[in-house]
C-alpha cells in the first residue's frame, strides 16, 4: 500500500472508531503501514477525528523520524511504531479508551480478560493480557504494550484503555470492537456469578485456528 491509500485508510478508520462509539473526542489514535514505502502512517496529537484531513496525518518511518506532515503525531507514536516492528503480519493499530475495556483494565479485581467466548479466541486470540500501567507516550508503555499483546489481535492497557491490531483497517477495528463488548460481557456476567471458563481442548485448538487466520508472524 502506498503513502495516499494508507492515509484514506486512517481517515475511515477514525470515522468508524467515532461512529462504533468506541472513542470520544481526541482520544485515541490510529495507524497503518505504508509498506511499498517503508513508513506508516498515524493521526496527529489532539485533533478532532471529524475534521482531519489527508494532509494532517504524519508519515513516520520505524527508525521513530517523521518524514512528512505539519502535525505533531500522535503521543503513542513510539507504541505504534513498536508493534509494527514486532508483528510484521499486522498492517493496522487502533487505539482506542472505549468505555468498557477502560474500566475492566482500571478493575482491582481484573487481572486478564479470558478466552470466554469463540469469538475472543477466533478474532482476538485468546485470553487478553492487561499491559502494565506506564505514563502515555513513553517507551515504557509501549514496550509494556508490545509484551502483553503478543501474538494476539488485542490488548488492554492498564488505567488507560485498549488495542486491536489486524492485517487490515477493518479488521484491526474488528479487534477494538470484540474487545469492548467481550470486556462489558465480563462485567455483565458479574451479576450472574462469573464468567464460565471454556473446554481446555477446544481453547486449544481455536486458538491454533485463530492464529493460522490472522497469518500471524513475529
Ligand atoms: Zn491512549
Amino acid at each position: 500500500m502506498d503513502i495516499k491509500s494508507a492515509k484514506l485508510e486512517v481517515l475511515a478508520g477514525c470515522r468508524a472508531m467515532v461512529d462504533k462509539g468506541l472513542t470520544v473526542g481526541t482520544a485515541g489514535n490510529i495507524s497503518m503501514r505504508a509498506d511499498a514505502e517503508g513508513v506508516f502512517v498515524i493521526t496527529p496529537t489532539s485533533m478532532d477525528y471529524s475534521l482531519l484531513t489527508p494532509d494532517d496525518l504524519v508519515v513516520v518511518d520505524y527508525d521513530g523520524k517523521i518524514v512528512s506532515g505539519k502535525r505533531k503525531p500522535s503521543i503513542e507514536v513510539s507504541m505504534h511504531r513498536l508493534i509494527l516492528l514486532n508483528r510484521p503480519d499486522v498492517q493496522a493499530v487502533v487505539h482506542t479508551h472505549s468505555l468498557y475495556a477502560t474500566a475492566f483494565a482500571s478493575s482491582k479485581e481484573a487481572t486478564f480478560l479470558p478466552a470466554f467466548a469463540i469469538e475472543v479466541i477466533s478474532y482476538l486470540g485468546g485470553e487478553i493480557a492487561i499491559a502494565e500501567f506506564a505514563p502515555p507516550g513513553s517507551l515504557e508503555l509501549a514496550e509494556a504494550t508490545v509484551k502483553a499483546l503478543g501474538t494476539n489481535a488485542g490488548v488492554l492497557m492498564r488505567n488507560h484503555g485498549a488495542i486491536g491490531v489486524g492485517k487490515t483497517m477493518r479488521d484491526a477495528l474488528t479487534a477494538a470492537e470484540i474487545l469492548e463488548k467481550s470486556c462489558q460481557i465480563a462485567f455483565f456476567s458479574r451479576i450472574m456469578g462469573g464468567l464460565l471458563d471454556l473446554p481446555a481442548e477446544f481453547v486449544a485448538s481455536a486458538k491454533q485456528k485463530s492464529l493460522e487466520k490472522r497469518g500471524v508472524r513475529r
